[in-house]
């Protein structure tokens, strides 16, 4: 096998990675090598190790899986002029066509085409990626190396984030997960007044807190209504982000908004979700579905905030080598976490 590496590979249909020597990628004119140091797992990677229905039906094994990572440049192809060997990189996940009416207009994450590194294509949980230039992100110097490693996830948070104005706003964020965590420190970074996290696990809200919740509750025991009264709020949230892809807390943040209140949505339901339209109406809310990051807009959004004080780090709670994927693929697993990391330096 010429120039073999080690990478977690979804060898056949069913549960499970292996840990495998597979070929390096081999890179075209227009691609970029990178040799990977630090990747993040992601729930996506949770669905195709334990082979969901979602990826029994979208993964063609074998595939190098993982999207969220920070390498360096080890090789460019002859027609890439603006990436050099040895400089900090990630990489934008959505590999778009570059043909279809969005892309051309520059609107790439509107790209209905879009192919997805771990998913359609062979990802970053390995010792080397390859992506088209066009996917490739410059660090800013003195970024975190782990902060670096995880700028997919936190362009989700981002992206949400931002979806609608919260500077001086009431903000509530459902979902303390990874992405829910870092969207907390992001609107917190923005200006927003009160924000309410609601999560059930209480490891996950005592992190929420330490990013910037001004009050975090279960779901179980706190009626949102309530938690309103106690901050001295009375008109309702001006945003809510949804970001538990439960039925439950996209009807608690609907009933909780103030008129003319928008909702971005990243969480994704596993089944139909009956919502009042009613209460949307007469409301006159605005429900925004957000998927992966603007090109690459998020990117330096994520970059400059970073700069000026956004401080996402204790979002990351576990951290192992790629040859404890097990254990790693367990902590995320279990909700007793936040952000994963797997290091591929060693
Ligand atoms: P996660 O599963 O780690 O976090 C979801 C959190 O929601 C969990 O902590 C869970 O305890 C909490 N939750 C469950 N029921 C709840 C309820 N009733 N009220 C409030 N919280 C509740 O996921 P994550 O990695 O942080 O991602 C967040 C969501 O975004 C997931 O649904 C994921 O599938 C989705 N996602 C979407 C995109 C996109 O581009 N749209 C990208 C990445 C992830
Ligand atoms: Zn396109």
């Amino acid at each position: 096998m010429a120039d073999p590496m080690l990478a977690l590979v979804k060898t056949a249909p069913g549960p499970g990675l292996e840990l495998i020597e597979v070929p390096r990628p081999e890179i075209g004119i227009n691609d970029v090598l990178i040799r990977v140091r630090k990747t993040g797992i992601c729930g996506t990677d949770l669905h195709i190790e334990s082979w969901d229905p979602w990826a029994a039906r979208t993964i063609h094994p074998p595939l190098v899986v993982g999207h969220e990572f920070v390498g360096e440049i080890v090789e460019v192809g002859s027609n890439v002029s603006d990436f050099h060997p040895g400089e900090i990189v990630s990489g934008e996940g959505h590999v778009v066509c570059g043909r279809c009416r969005h892309c051309l207009a520059g609107r790439r994450h509107l790209c209905a085409n879009a192919i997805g590194l771990g998913v359609g294509r062979d990802g970053a949980f390995a010792e080397y990626v390859a992506l088209p230039m066009s996917n490739v992100w410059h660090h800013w110097p003195g970024i975190d190396p782990e902060v670096a490693a995880i700028f997919d996830p936190l362009g989700n948070a981002v992206h949400t984030a931002l979806a609608f104005p919260v500077l001086g706003e009431d903000v509530l964020v459902s979902g303390a997960g990874p992405i829910g965590l870092m969207a907390t420190a992001v609107v917190r970074h923005a200006g927003a007044r009160y924000i309410v996290v609601s999560e059930p696990n209480a490891y996950r809200r005592e992190l929420a807190r330490r990013l910037g919740a001004d009050l975090a509750v279960d779901p179980g025991e706190r009626d949102l209504h309530d938690v309103q009264g106690e901050l001295g709020m009375v008109e309702g949230f001006d945003v809510a982000l949804e970001m538990s892809g439960n039925a439950a807390a996209l009807r608690a943040a609907i009933s909780n908004m103030a008129h003319g209140g928008g909702i971005a949505i990243l969480g994704i339901p596993t089944a139909d979700v009956t919502l009042d339209v009613n209460e949307i109406v007469f409301k006159m809310l605005t429900l925004r579905g957000i998927y992966g990051r603007e090109m690459y807009e998020t990117w330096y959004k994520m970059s400059v905030m970073l700069q000026s004080g956004l401080d996402v780090t204790p979002a990351i709670t576990h951290r192992f080598s790629f040859r404890e994927h097990d254990a790693a693929f367990a902590a995320a697993r279990s909700g007793n976490s936040g952000k994963v990391i797997m290091d591929w330096s060693s």
